[in-house]
């Protein structure tokens, strides 16, 4: 509240206690107002991704770092139109710090072209668990709920359009379901405030062929959605 408004304020209430208490009453002594907009706030650490990320690279929270060769915080745009989640790093990725660079992710990288959707300009891509389980196993919840904060403090720097989870791990790490990918893939639910789309894993993709049509569909579900939601001036929209 600016000085000039506390100080109607304060004779508005003055005036109210004459009437109520009498006007010969000793008038109490003049109050001086502090014009607090002029205050600065109090600065809080900003968060970045670059400080997440050496947080990461030197966790010891889990027991994956003990294993891990490089952590793996996740890479692409800021402010992306879609962030994309998938499980934890591979043996590639954990050989190299990198998200999604082996066959998997060179899929990936493909179906998300083919929407006009890339990590050079739109799309930021990163795991459930940051560093890799031993012989791709899946991260156990211990793990998920250890390095769960560092994908909290991603998704709220991030802010993206939509969030497009890979598999049933990165799937059931943040939506309370029990149903397969099979059975609610493309189907959109809520995360932290965020429309969440589950697809199949490309690696399952690579096992099997007969899960590529449905990807397909729903990526391109989502690029619809997508197109419908952001104002079509938005250069993120943009070809690649
Ligand atoms: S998986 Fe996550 S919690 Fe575990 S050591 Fe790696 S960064 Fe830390």
């Amino acid at each position: 509240m600016k000085r000039e408004e506390k100080e109607v304020l304060y004779n508005f209430l003055d005036t109210a206690r004459c009437w109520a208490e009498g006007f010969g009453l000793p008038k109490p002594a003049p109050v001086t107002f502090v014009d607090d907009t002029t205050v600065p706030p109090i600065i809080t650490t900003a968060d970045t991704l670059e400080i997440i990320s050496e947080e990461i690279a030197a966790c010891g929270r889990c027991g994956l770092a003990a294993t891990r060769n490089f952590a793996v915080p996740g890479e692409g745009a800021n402010n992306p139109l879609v962030l994309i989640i998938g499980e934890g790093p591979g043996a590639e990725e954990d050989n190299t710090g990198h998200a999604f660079i082996g066959e998997a992710g060179k899929l990936l990288d493909k179906m998300l072209a083919a929407i006009d959707l890339s990590r050079k300009t739109n799309t930021h891509i990163l795991n459930i668990v940051k560093c890799r389980p031993p012989g791709n196993r899946d991260p156990n919840p211990d793990e998920i709920s250890l390095c769960l904060p560092y994908l909290h403090r991603q998704i709220d720097l991030l802010n993206p359009v939509a969030i497009l989870t890979l598999g049933r791990v990165a799937l059931t790490s943040l939506v309370n379901t029990s149903d397969g990918i099979g059975k609610v893939h493309g189907q959109f639910f809520e995360y932290r405030g965020y429309p969440l789309m589950p697809t199949y894993h490309p690696s399952a993709l690579l096992r099997n062929e007969e899960y590529k049509r449905p990807a397909w569909e729903d990526l391109k579900k989502l690029r619809a959605w997508i197109n419908s939601t952001v104002p079509p001036n938005d250069p993120r929209l943009g070809t690649l």
